[in-house]
């Protein structure tokens, strides 16, 4: 493939050296689990994105399931998220015991629908997973006033987002908890498994603290039951190297956007559209086509990778077909026939996405 559609590797090797000085510098300390570098890239992240605390752990599904239990949900609880996203959601659900309920995106855009939110809340609903997809928002004006006239928190999912704002302040910042994915090709990407927890209240950071490792009060003493959920201190080094250069790096996946949105207006492709008071960090671009089969197959020819995120809803997976509770799910199953990922990550050049844009002019000519 000439264009692949992200690659972690290009983004190590533009910064190599300071990649490389930093995971030395973790492998000098002679700590290898929750030492300096956690500390800090924590301190550094909580800064960034202008919260109480952060607390590092082992994934962005660890991220989400550590968050559902410091709230204390589970077994019998429900947690209403959407079908179509990333099956970690759901796994982080089931993993505290509670049950998932999906309902639809949004008509005009492919995020949560509040409006079906509120007609699936029930008396068991312990918490909402509002994930900003693609790096696109989600209605947090609709969020936050859910969260307000219910009392049920709103977990921000900010595995595609990271650095994204609403009205000029940093998705993440805005509910209780919130979860980050820097798995390595997230916006915000370790080279290996890792996630972030952002929370404002400082409570529920010492809590997730202690349940990231056994519910340690201290060195073995459980206070509580918990899990084995740590970062080590390699991938912490890195993703401060990474946290350095995001803001940089996410206007490159903006000005990469704008090409594709202006080349691709006279097709007949369909583009997703930013909320308003937005700042998108395009974790993907994704649009929605007729025929995209053939249309993919060309571009591979030509040589470039495209996605499907997501080619089968969560509710028609085999591990959960006719399993979980669910509203209408008409758009879900719609659009995930047509969406289409195309190549995005900052390291492409003006000439690699001039490359993409021509090919995908050529399938139609
Ligand atoms: C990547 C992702 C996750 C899962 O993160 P892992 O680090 O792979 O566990 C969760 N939610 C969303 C929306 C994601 O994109």
């Amino acid at each position: 493939m000439k264009v692949p559609l992200s690659s972690p590797l290009k983004n190590y090797l533009s910064h190599k050296s300071l990649v490389d000085s930093s995971i030395e510098r973790a492998l000098q300390s002679g700590d290898y689990i929750l030492g300096r570098e956690i500390e800090d890239l924590e301190k550094e992240f909580s800064e960034f994105l202008g919260v109480k605390d952060v607390v590092a752990v082992a994934s962005g599904t660890d991220a989400l399931a550590l968050s559902l239990r410091s709230l204390d949900v589970s077994r019998g609880d429900e947690v209403i998220t959407v079908s179509h996203s990333a099956v970690a959601v759901v796994s982080a659900i089931e993993q505290v015991g509670a049950t998932p309920v999906l309902v639809d995106i949004e008509n005009d855009f492919y995020t949560i629908d509040f409006a079906r939110v509120s007609q699936m809340t029930t008396a068991k609903t312990a918490a909402v997973i509002a994930v900003h997809l693609y790096g696109q928002a989600v209605d947090m004006f609709s969020a936050l006033k859910y969260q307000s006239e219910t009392g049920i928190p709103v977990i921000e999912d900010c595995s595609q987002a990271h650095g994204a704002t609403w009205q000029g302040q940093r998705l993440g910042s805005f509910g209780i908890l919130s979860a980050f994915s820097c798995y390595p090709t997230k916006n915000l990407g370790a080279f290996g498994d890792a996630g972030l927890i952002a929370t404002q209240d400082a409570e529920l950071g010492l809590r997730l603290r202690r349940l990231r490792q056994y519910g340690w009060r201290e060195k073995q003493h459980s206070l509580e039951p918990g899990v084995n959920s740590r970062m080590d201190e390699i991938q912490a080094a890195i993703l401060r190297v990474q946290l350095r250069t995001l803001d940089l790096r996410n206007a490159r996946r903006r000005e990469i956007a704008e090409t594709y949105l202006e080349a691709l207006a006279e097709l007949p492709i369909e583009i997703g559209s930013t909320r308003d008071n937005c700042e998108p960090v395009y974790h993907l671009f994704v649009c929605e086509l007729q025929n995209r089969d053939k249309f993919r197959l060309h571009l591979a020819e030509c040589g470039v990778q495209t996605g499907i995120h997501y080619p089968v809803p969560i509710h028609l997976q085999t591990a959960y077909l006719g399993r979980l509770k669910q509203g209408l799910l008409e758009r879900t199953e719609a659009v995930s026939k047509n969406v289409v990922s195309l190549p995005m990550f900052p390291e492409l050049s003006d000439s690699d996405v001039a490359f993409v844009v021509d090919a995908i002019r050529r399938f139609y000519e």
